[in-house]
């Protein structure tokens, strides 16, 4: 059977890591790295989601600070709140919780001018379409990567998954989860394909993969038949589904059926406690990367 890639301790070791760093900042230059996070309506996932960093930014001693917005605001509130942020000099990163919520069919939040107005130096989330660019272009460095492709990358990477010259698929192709992976995947010369809603029998693609990651939103999509024995696969999907028998009446899913993947995988990770944690280890790390470069600290 698999071995079980376990996100959750290797976020806790990464964030250990980081609360070393904090303190010798705040010991030397008297200042902590801050993080905030402009809220627009609220869409229960997105709580949940900003209260996990919340509480990460507690656990390794960063300032965290919060922007709540009505549902019913303008994109110029949205843009005001970023560039009050983007001026503070206590904060090093921001992030906007996307998905923003859709008003109408008509009327919508224009995502693409909201991330323009990002400062680029505190664009942690590395959605700003310069730092996607900058990851797409050969020979050039973004100044922050995605977080939940770098928590895969990472994940591969504490576990010796060779990378290099190895067939990898991504299922999805969203600005961010799918298309950054595929990036970050090619960077580490992996030969990608991506599968998407339109693909035609993804099953045959999938079967190719040494490396396989499933960021679908689609519960139990990936079946043990759509695996190449010995594959290692990475589980990004978040899906509640309803559970009388839980807490809160629902739990969480990922997108591959993993009981089945266990037995044809060499290495799967678990949701929740696979990529999640990662993710928000990532959102710290560059986080602490951007307040090193703006204090000018080594
Ligand atoms: P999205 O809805 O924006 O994109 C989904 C992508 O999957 C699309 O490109 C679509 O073409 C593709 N897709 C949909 N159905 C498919 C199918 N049947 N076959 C093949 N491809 C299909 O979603 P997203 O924001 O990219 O998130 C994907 C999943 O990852 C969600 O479950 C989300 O909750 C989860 N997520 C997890 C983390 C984490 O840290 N673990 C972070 C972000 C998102």
């Amino acid at each position: 059977t698999a071995r079980i890639i376990d996100g959750r301790s290797a976020a806790e070791e990464i964030k250990s890591s980081i609360a070393i760093e904090v303190s010798r900042m705040k010991e030397s230059i008297g200042k902590v790295p801050g993080l905030a996070v402009i809220l627009v309506g609220q869409r229960r996932d997105s709580l949940a989601y900003v209260r996990n960093k919340i509480m990460a930014c507690h656990e390794v001693g960063f300032r965290f600070s919060i922007a709540e917005l009505p549902e019913s605001c303008t994109e110029d509130a949205v843009c005001d709140a970023l560039s009050n942020y983007n001026k503070d000099a206590s904060i090093h990163g921001i992030l906007v919780q996307l998905p923003l919520p859709q008003k109408s069919l008509e009327q919508h939040f224009d995502e693409g001018k909201i991330l323009n107005v990002l400062s680029l130096e505190k664009d942690v989330d590395g959605f700003h379409p310069l730092n996607i660019g900058n990851l797409a272009i050969q020979g050039r460095e973004p100044l922050f990567i995605p977080c939940t492709a770098k928590g895969c990358i990472e994940l591969l990477l504490s576990s010796d998954v060779e990378i290099v010259g190895k067939r990898a698929v991504v299922i999805g192709r969203s600005n961010i989860v799918g298309l950054p992976t595929f990036l970050l995947l090619q960077r580490h010369h992996a030969t990608v394909s991506i599968v998407h809603a339109y693909s035609e029998n993804p099953e045959i693609i999938t079967r190719e993969a040494d490396i396989l990651v499933a960021a679908a939103g689609v519960p139990n999509l990936v079946r043990g038949s759509w695996l190449k024995p010995g594959a290692v696969v990475l589980d990004v999907g978040i899906n509640p589904i309803v559970d009388p028998e839980s807490e809160h009446g629902y739990r969480l899913i990922g997108d591959v059926c993993f009981e089945e993947a266990v037995r044809i995988a060499s290495a799967v990770t678990p949701v929740p406690g696979g990529v999640g944690p990662m993710t928000v280890a990532m959102l710290l790390l560059n986080t602490l990367e951007a307040a090193k470069r703006a204090l000018c600290f080594t």
